[in-house]
């Protein structure tokens, strides 16, 4: 069965957290669904290989998601294995999935119970910040509070607030972005490409740090008012308004896994250089952020940057290919 076509779903951080910054976490892998509908995992853990051949460029849908309670959730395959034209859905899969429904929650719309009951755990708000140091605010589920970080590729992050709920957290969240002017998401490639460079730790660390304090000085003023800063909603009395039970301010770092240490220190590498939607690619994984490995190529000591995320949605074959080595050494050191 080497020819077996699968359809990547992507890059999965599920496994237990990093408890502290020397210890891997999320046990890392990429998901790929078979032909039948079986699913298969090949970790990306630091020493592993991954070698494949891109059968299909063309994107593929990925079915949609079933949210039964906080823990609890189906992943449904696309019937019709339909091609992807809602990012990485087919429009029936979009329509269907519960995760398109959760902001209509935080609009005070209704939802499922199973969504429900998933919106209602307890949330977490966090400021993350990137290689290049670009930084966004950003919310996580109680149970998913580490993985959500480590499936960003955050650098260096802290959360700032513990909301009652997932309305509350999107409301403080659209609060930051509103009066703190941070971002809610930072683009794939944007990511990838700054780790080509990245800033220095203690650079990275200060600029999170100081978006951090700003948040949490602005989420203090709020709790204080129990209201959204003023003249940020029309009505005196807005669906903003806070009680103090609604959420707590915290100041709390989070754990970086230790395999995307050897991504986010500033030692030479190089953006991988062949398009990652075709041909055959292999190489070994030396350390992984989010979605970006550092590879390792036989034939050179040159470490390149593989963003992953690209894969997503499209048709791989795997097998023992080798990527072939640029031939522009010189420039590379
Ligand atoms: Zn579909």
């Amino acid at each position: 069965m080497t020819d077996t076509r699968y359809l990547v779903h992507g890059v999965f951080w599920d496994g237990a957290p990093a408890q502290t910054v020397r210890h891997d976490g999320g046990s890392p892998v990429l998901r790929l669904q078979s032909p039948s509908g079986n699913v298969r995992e090949v970790s990306l853990k630091p020493g592993a290989r991954l070698g494949f051949a891109v059968a299909d460029h063309r994107r593929f849908c990925l079915g949609h998601h079933k949210v039964h309670s906080a823990s609890s959730r189906d992943h449904i395959l696309c019937p019709a294995s339909a091609r992807a034209v809602k990012g990485k859905q087919c429009e029936r899969c979009f329509v269907l999935d519960d995760s398109r429904l959760i902001h209509d929650f935080h609009r005070g719309g209704r939802v499922p119970d199973g969504l429900r009951t998933y919106l209602l755990q307890d949330h977490w708000l966090y400021v993350a910040t990137f290689a290049g140091g670009a930084s966004k605010v950003g919310t996580a589920s109680h149970l998913r509070k580490w993985n959500r970080l480590a499936e960003q590729g955050a650098v260096v992050a802290r959360y700032v607030a513990r909301a009652a709920d997932g309305r509350v957290v999107r409301i403080l969240e659209d609060m930051v972005t509103r009066e703190a002017g941070l971002a809610q998401q930072v683009r794939s490639a944007a990511k990838a490409e700054a780790l080509a460079g990245p800033l220095p730790a203690a650079t990275l660390d200060g600029i999170n740090e100081r978006h951090a304090a700003a948040v949490r000085t602005m989420l203090g003023q709020a709790a204080v008012d129990g209201s959204s800063p003023e003249g940020s909603s029309p009505e005196g009395s807005s669906p903003e308004g806070f009680s103090p039970e609604d959420f707590s301010i915290v100041d709390e770092l989070w754990v970086r896994p230790a395999q995307a240490a050897g991504l986010c220190a500033p030692t030479a590498r190089h953006t991988y250089p062949h398009p990652l939607e075709q041909g055959k690619h292999g190489f070994g994984i030396n350390a992984l952020s989010g979605t970006n490995a550092l590879a390792s190529l036989a034939g050179t000591d040159a470490a390149f940057v593989v963003n992953l995320a690209r894969l997503a949605a499209r048709t791989i074959v795997l097998g023992d290919f080798a990527s072939e080595v640029p031939a522009v050494q010189e420039s590379l050191f």
